[in-house]
């Protein structure tokens, strides 16, 4: 090699090589996205509401079926997200804010050298902390002619609902959301620096009000019912007898038109409800494929798709008629799994799918990891970055801790464990229990906690709850009703709104 190639040559292996450390890492969120709405997933909707574009990058990257969070609700699922961390451990046990003096992962990423950037949905209620830029919707934000606030117009009380709103008028959350992204890679991103991008959408969350251009998807098709649509849980189920998720009860969710609103609740009604609600949830979930189309365009385009990994998640999983339910809060198997996708050129081999339980408390300590950034000590996730780069590990977790603080929707407090084919819920407000064998009962139809035949079984399963509920450093009799948002005005606020809601 001669005297003028091999400094070029060096160069551009070392080039290469910091590159290959801290590869580029895009984050797509959607609120309320269950996994067995997207195809790659099968399942009932496969057919009818396909999504190519989360097929072909679930094709192109690795697919995880068994990834759960350990609070299935919104605001406190992020903060896990945010931190690595149970919601007791962040303070975020129910929708209150983040408080963002602790270390996050957008705060260690911009310390690692990452230049850090955040659009869309963030519902953490206190002004994002470890960003070069952000632009968020404040509070749920609106889908049609949606309002952001940017960084820069944030108040110095240090809430968001309380920022500078831009509006912008004729645009549907899941597009301009988009947009703003791309913009960001076009005019803001530093080309010289690594990239943390978190691309968070507001759909499919209610009130599933989607783009207008699909009003008329599938409009004349009959979507396919789940087999337990009519179930109910009596005597079975504390959580079923006492929530109303039921989606043809009398919640505004399910006051679709005037018609439907008419109808006394009944088994037609609830068959009814379902397509009206099912409909508008996928068209939102078209939404978000469609403009994932354009994102994955633009990284090809661009030539960063070589260097950047894409994951796609949602906050938490969704009821989509299964025990006649909506929403998410339960440690149903519905509600508690996430969509899971990475796509990792060179490291993540195309079309894997792996069974490995990942959880929400996870993915802080696997992005550091890919990141080159060491796991703090105190987050307690674990890094699936062996498993992304297809090894088995020995030693993965069989089971985990999950639970629920009871907010609204009267749907009563839980904890429990999931290990890979049992379930154990206990209702501590109730002193009630429920066992499922996921193995045979795999929708959770039977509860097996009364069941003669099962109080081996049941006895060491409560004995794993209660060590794997103080390995979390978890404290039963702390049930969440004193807020650390780290803001004073905030924490009042949220204790007068908790004391009221106790006192009903
Ligand atoms: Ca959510």
């Amino acid at each position: 090699m001669n005297r003028l190639i091999l400094p070029i040559f060096l160069s551009w292996i070392i080039l290469n090589e910091l590159h290959a450390e801290k590869p580029n890492i895009l984050w797509i969120m959607s609120d309320d996205h269950a996994a067995h709405a997207i195809s790659a997933y099968g399942g009932r909707f496969a057919e009818v509401a396909p999504t190519p574009n989360l097929d072909r990058l679930a094709s192109e990257g690795m697919r995880f079926t068994n990834a759960f969070v350990t609070n299935s609700i919104c605001t406190p699922s992020r903060a896990v997200l945010w931190t690595g961390k149970y919601s007791h451990r962040n303070g975020v046990y129910k929708f209150t804010g983040l408080d963002q003096s602790q270390p996050t992962l957008p705060k260690y990423m911009q310390a690692h050298g990452y230049q850090t950037g955040f659009v869309g949905k963030y519902h953490l209620h206190t002004n994002p902390v470890g960003f070069d830029h952000w632009s968020i919707l404040p509070g749920q934000g609106r889908y049609h002619d949606t309002a952001f606030v940017e960084m820069g117009d944030e108040d110095p009380s240090g809430i968001v609902t309380k920022g500078k709103r831009t509006a912008y008028e004729g645009w549907h959350s899941t597009d301009i959301i988009t947009h703003k992204a791309l913009e960001w890679f076009k005019e803001v991103r530093n080309p010289d620096e690594p990239f943390f991008y978190m691309l968070h959408y507001k759909a499919p969350h209610d009130l599933w009000e989607h783009a207008h251009r699909y009003d008329d998807y599938l409009a004349d098709v009959n979507i396919p019912e789940p087999a337990n649509l009519h179930d109910h849980g009596s005597g079975r189920s504390p959580a079923l007898d006492q929530s109303t998720q039921d989606i043809a009860g009398t919640s505004r969710h399910t006051q679709f038109t005037d018609a439907i609103n008419a109808m006394p609740p009944s088994r037609e009604k609830r068959s009814v409800v379902y397509q009206e609600y099912m409909k508008r949830y996928l068209r939102c979930v078209k939404g978000i494929d469609d403009n994932l189309g354009k994102v994955f365009a633009y990284l090809e385009e661009s030539g960063l798709s070589e260097n950047t990994i894409v994951m796609y998640t949602a906050d938490q999983g969704f009821f989509l008629g299964e025990h006649g339910l909506y929403d998410k809060r339960l440690i149903h198997e519905e509600s508690l799994r996430v969509p899971l996708i990475v796509r990792w050129p060179g490291q993540v081999a195309a079309g894997q799918v792996r069974e490995e339980m990942i959880l929400n408390l996870d993915y802080a300590e696997t992005l550091l990891d890919i990141a080159g950034h060491p796991v703090p000590d105190d987050m307690q996730g674990r890094s699936f970055k062996p498993i992304l780069q297809g090894n088995r590990v020995e030693d993965w977790r069989d089971a985990f801790y999950y639970r629920y603080y009871y907010s609204h929707f009267d749907t009563p407090s839980h904890y429990g464990i999931r290990t890979q084919d049992l379930k154990l819920v206990y209702y501590d407000t109730r002193d009630e229990w429920e066992l499922y064998d996921l193995k045979t009962d795999p929708t959770e139809m039977y509860n097996l906690a009364g069941d003669p035949a099962w109080k081996n079984r049941l006895a060491s399963l409560k004995t794993r709850l209660k060590i794997l509920q103080k390995e979390a450093g978890d404290d039963p009799s702390d049930i969440g009703d004193f807020p650390r948002t780290g803001n004073a005005e905030l924490d009042q606020f949220e204790k007068e709104r908790l004391a009221r809601r106790n006192a009903r």
